[in-house]
C-alpha cells in the first residue's frame, strides 16, 4: 500500500490532498498519513500543505522496496524483498533465508564479502551498484542451473542496454570491461534442485575504480555519463529476468538461445578456456540448445560446460 500511495506521488507534479489518496486507495486519512510517514523515515522528503496536500520533492537514491516495487511488473519475482545495509553477501542471506518464497530478493547497499566465480572478489562499495541475489525453486535438474546464469545475463544485458554483452557465461561487459558479473550457486539433491540462488552485482553509479581492476572494470555512469536511479535499474533487472526465467522454465533454453547468441561477446572469437588443470585454445563457433559453448580446437571441437572454467579471449580479457 505504500507503495501505492508513493506512485501516486510520482505521477503527480502538484500537491495530492490525503482525501484523495485515501478515495483512490480505499485507505482512511490516518493510513495515509502512517504511509507518507514510513516514506519519509525513508528518506523521501514530502512536502505537507495544510489544506493542499502532499509533495514529492526528493526520492533519496537508497535501494529502497517500494522504490523497487514501484517499477515492478512481476509475477513473483521480487515480490518478497530483504533489504540490507550492509551485508558480506546477498547469496549467503539467499541460503539462510532459503525457506522463503521462490522469487524472494536479497538485496544490500553495500557486500563486504563480494563473491565471483571461484572465490574470486566482487567490490560491491555502498551506493554505487545493485547488488542483489533471487532465490529460484525450480523443479529442474542440476545440469539445467547453468541455464540459469544465462537467462540472468540476457536479463542484465536487455535491462541495462548501453550496448552491453554477455561474456560467456557469466560476467556483463561494455567494449571490453565488466559492468555486471552473476554467480548462481545452489543447494541440489543427485536429480533435483531444492533450490537457486542467482547473484547479480551491476556496476550502477561508479564514477571510478581502483587501478588494480579499472583495466577490467567499467559502470553504467562510467559508460553514459549518467546517473541512474538504482532502484529502477533493480526493477528493469527483474522484470527481465522473470520474463526469461520463465521462458526458459517453460520452453528450454533452445527459446532463448537465438537471442542469446546475439548478444553473446565470445562467440566468434579465439578464446583461451581454461580448465583446473589445462588451458586450451581455439574458436568459439557456437553455444549449444543447452548453453554450452562449442570450440574449434587444433585437436577437434569440444564441448564446454560452465561450471569450473574460465574464457578469456587470446589476447586479453574478451
Ligand atoms: P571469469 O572469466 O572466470 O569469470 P573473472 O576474472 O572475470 O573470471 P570473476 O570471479 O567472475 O572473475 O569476478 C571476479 C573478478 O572481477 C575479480 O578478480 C576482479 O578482477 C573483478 N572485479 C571485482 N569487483 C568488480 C566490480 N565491481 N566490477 C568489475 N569487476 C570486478
Amino acid at each position: 500500500m505504500k507503495t501505492r500511495v508513493l506512485n501516486i506521488l510520482k505521477k503527480s507534479d502538484k500537491y495530492v490532498s490525503g482525501e484523495e489518496i485515501s478515495r483512490l486507495l480505499g485507505i482512511s486519512r490516518a493510513a495515509v498519513w502512517k504511509h507518507i510517514k514510513k516514506l519519509k523515515s525513508e528518506g523521501y522528503i514530502i512536502e505537507s500543505v495544510t489544506n493542499r496536500g502532499y509533495l514529492l520533492v526528493f526520492e533519496p537514491d537508497k535501494v529502497t522496496e517500494n522504490g523497487i516495487k514501484s517499477g515492478l511488473t512481476t509475477d513473483f519475482i521480487g515480490r518478497k524483498i530483504f533489504l540490507y545495509d550492509e551485508t558480506d553477501t546477498t547469496n549467503n542471506r539467499a541460503k539462510d533465508n532459503s525457506s522463503e518464497p521462490d522469487g524472494s530478493v536479497f538485496i544490500a547497499e553495500t557486500q563486504t564479502g563480494g563473491k565471483g566465480s571461484r572465490g574470486r572478489g566482487w567490490l560491491s562499495p555502498r551506493g554505487s551498484g545493485v547488488w542483489l541475489t533471487a532465490l529460484l525453486k525450480p523443479g529442474i535438474s542440476p545440469t539445467e542451473v547453468s541455464c540459469v546464469t544465462l537467462a540472468a545475463g540476457l536479463a542484465v544485458c536487455r535491462a541495462i542496454g548501453l550496448n552491453s554483452q554477455i561474456k560467456w557465461p557469466n560476467d556483463i561487459v561494455i567494449g571490453s570491461k565488466k559492468v555486471c558479473g552473476i554467480l548462481t550457486e545452489m543447494s541440489a539433491e543427485i536429480d533435483m534442485v531444492n533450490y537457486i540462488v542467482c547473484g547479480i552485482g551491476i556496476n550502477v553509479n561508479t564514477e571510478s575504480f581502483d587501478s588494480e581492476i579499472a583495466r577490467r572494470a567499467t559502470s553504467m555512469y562510467i559508460e553514459s555519463g549518467e546517473k541512474y536511479e538504482r532502484n529502477a535499474v533493480a526493477a528493469q533487472l527483474l522484470n527481465n529476468l522473470e520474463h526469461y526465467y520463465k521462458k526458459f522454465l517453460e520452453s528450454g533454453f533452445i527459446s532463448l538461445r537465438d537471442e542469446y547468441k546475439k548478444n553473446c561477446v565470445t562467440l566468434n572469437k579465439n578464446v583461451s578456456v581454461i580448465f583446473k588443470k589445462e588451458t586450451v585454445t581455439g574458436k568459439a563457433i557456437d553455444i549449444d540448445e543447452s548453453g554450452a559453448l562449442i570450440v574449434e580446437t587444433s585437436d577437434g571441437i569440444i564441448r564446454v560446460t560452465s561450471g569450473e572454467v574460465s574464457v578469456r579471449g587470446i589476447y586479453g580479457y574478451i
